[in-house]
Formats: structure tokens, C-alpha cells, sequence
């Protein structure tokens, strides 16, 4: 049997058929172009599913379901998109349009929950029932896995890791509100600190290494700086794993997870991030060595734990 994987996202909506061992047989993708009518994404969506099925000769009895991974707001209960910043979407009920072309099942989640879940089925977290995953990018999204399955909350937006407080009164965030975990840890917070760090400290080689502009910043050149013994770019990045730290030791204190999985850019640094990482929670999860403190995973699947994850929610 078969099941259909389906990543919404900004830019390009990526389609996956999935089989029973979660591997992806086939995948194809069309551009977003959300700035059209819903109705006409969503056609275009199921237009490649039925393209994908055909091309590998699946008959509609043999096709389990459709999942969808979605940025923003879910009401997964539903099927809509309440609210996504991506696509200017409000109230968009996803899985009801898409079922004007099909006969099975269809669900969607947020995009991070589908992460989550695809990394534990077939990815970084594949032996575990109970992770917490980050996705460090532009933003940080968090998802929760407990006992195999993702948790919604009982309503849409729960699950926000990256919108829990961790600075009262910091940074703005996204959001609205102040110290976020999303304005410490997502690689905009890092490239933000960076700057800052190389503008106050023109010694610092982090200017160097921006050709002298400190628009160039980029997640990876505080890590490069830091290898290199550039004590402001330690300090930078010293603070980067102690907010980071502290966020997931919350999140470890309340779900006690069997593993943590990072993903986004800055887990090109592998080790250089996972090990410090270890060191700091090690340190600072409730009830210290006398109990179980998890390990720090980079997620291992890329954009395809999005699409097996969707292909898991039916
Ligand atoms: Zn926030």
C-alpha cells in the first residue's frame, strides 16, 4: 500500500509517494505561487498526486491516504489552515478542497510536526517514540512526537516550542511578544548577535570573514571565527549554545524525550554544535545524573522528513 506525503511551502509544493518501509519511490514538485486563489494551489497539489499515481501505476484502492505538512496555524482537527504567514492564508480548509479529487483520507499538520514524525519513522530519531525536534531556520518551529504520534494540543497552535519565553523583556520576536526562544536561537537571532558582536569589536576576524560588510553575515561565519580562536565570535557562539541550552533543558524538564533533534543550517556545524550542546543540558536538566538526560541530535532527513512525515498522519 501507499500513502502520499505532501510538503507546503513557501516557495514549492513538494509531492511524495511513500511505501510501507516509509522510503520515498517517487517525488516531483510545482511552485507555490500562493499569491493565487487557494483553490487553484490546491488544484495544482492534487493535479501532481494524481500525475505521481499514475506514473507508478497505483490504483485509488491502493492508496492509504494524503498527509500535508503546512507552515503556520493548524487546526489539524478540521483539516484548515487557520492562519499562515507564508501564504496570506486564513481559515483555508485544505483537506475538504483536496477531497473534491479524491476518495481517501487526508490530513494535514504543521510542517514542523511532520518533521518530527518523519525523522522518528525513518530518520535521526528512528529507534525513539518520544522526541522533541527545533527547527532552526528563519524562525525556530518546534514539534512534539509522544509515544509514536505528533500532539496537536486539544486546539491549532499548540506545540510552538520556538514561542515559549525564555528572556523576560528581550527581544522582540515575531510574534509580537518579548525573549522568545525564536529571537535567541533561530539563525536570524545568531546572524543578529554576530553583527552586532563584529561592529562593536572591529578585530574581531568575524569582519574579515564578511569582506568587511557586516550585511555578509551568514549562521556559519561565528563558528568559522570561533574555530579559528576569534575570542568575540566564542563569545557569540558560547551564547548561542547557552540560550539554545537552557531552552532545551526546559523542554527536556517538562517532556523528558528520549532524544532532541536540532535541524536547519546551523547543523552543518555537526559536532561543533551537537557536543557543547550535550555538555550544557547535561549540566542543567532537573534531577542531574539521577536521571535520564537525552541525547542532542541534528535531524538526518532533510526536506524528505517533511514529506514521509505527512505521508505518517494517515
Ligand atoms: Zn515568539
Amino acid at each position: 500500500m501507499y500513502r502520499v506525503g505532501i510538503d507546503l511551502g513557501g516557495t514549492n509544493i513538494k509531492v511524495g509517494i511513500v511505501d510501507d518501509l516509509n522510503q520515498i519511490l517517487i517525488q516531483d514538485s510545482v511552485p507555490t505561487k500562493a499569491e493565487r486563489p487557494y483553490q487553484e494551489v490546491l488544484k495544482d497539489m492534487a493535479e501532481l498526486v494524481i500525475a505521481l499515481t499514475e506514473k507508478m501505476n497505483i490504483k485509488p484502492n491502493e492508496l492509504l491516504g494524503i498527509g500535508i505538512g503546512s507552515p503556520g496555524t493548524i487546526d489539524a482537527k478540521n483539516g484548515v489552515v487557520v492562519y499562515s504567514n507564508n501564504f496570506g492564508w486564513e481559515n483555508v480548509p485544505v483537506t475538504k478542497e483536496l477531497g473534491k479529487y479524491f476518495t481517501c483520507p487526508i490530513r494535514i499538520s504543521n510542517d514542523a510536526n511532520c518533521a518530527t514524525l518523519g525523522e522518528v519513522r525513518a530518520g535521526a530519531a528512528r529507534e525513539t517514540r518520544n522526541v522533541i525536534l527545533l527547527t532552526l531556520g528563519t524562525g525556530v518551529g518546534g514539534g512534539i512526537v509522544i509515544d509514536g504520534n505528533i500532539f496537536e494540543g486539544a486546539h491549532a497552535g499548540g506545540a510552538e516550542l520556538g514561542h515559549t519565553s525564555l528572556i523576560l523583556g528581550g527581544e522582540l520576536c515575531t510574534c509580537g511578544r518579548k525573549g522568545c526562544v525564536e529571537s535567541y536561537t533561530s539563525a536570524t537571532a545568531l546572524i543578529r548577535d554576530a553583527r552586532r558582536a563584529a561592529k562593536n569589536h572591529p578585530e574581531s576576524k568575524m569582519n574579515m570573514l564578511c569582506k568587511g560588510d557586516i550585511a555578509n553575515m551568514d549562521g556559519r561565519i561565528p563558528f568559522e571565527a570561533a574555530q579559528n580562536g576569534d575570542a568575540i565570535a566564542g563569545e557569540v557562539i558560547n551564547n548561542y549554545i547557552s540560550y539554545l541550552g537552557e531552552a532545551i533543558i526546559n523542554f527536556v524538564n517538562i517532556f523528558r524525550p528520549d532524544v532532541v533533534l536540532l535541524s536547519g543550517g546551523i547543523c552543518n556545524q555537526g559536532d561543533k554544535l551537537t557536543v557543547p550542546l550535550s555538555k550544557y543540558i547535561e549540566k542543567g536538566c532537573f534531577a542531574g545524573d539521577k536521571a535520564y538526560v537525552p541525547e542532542v541530535r541534528c535531524a538526518t532527513l532533510g526536506y524528505h522528513a517533511g514529506i514521509i512525515g505527512a505521508a505518517n498522519l494517515v
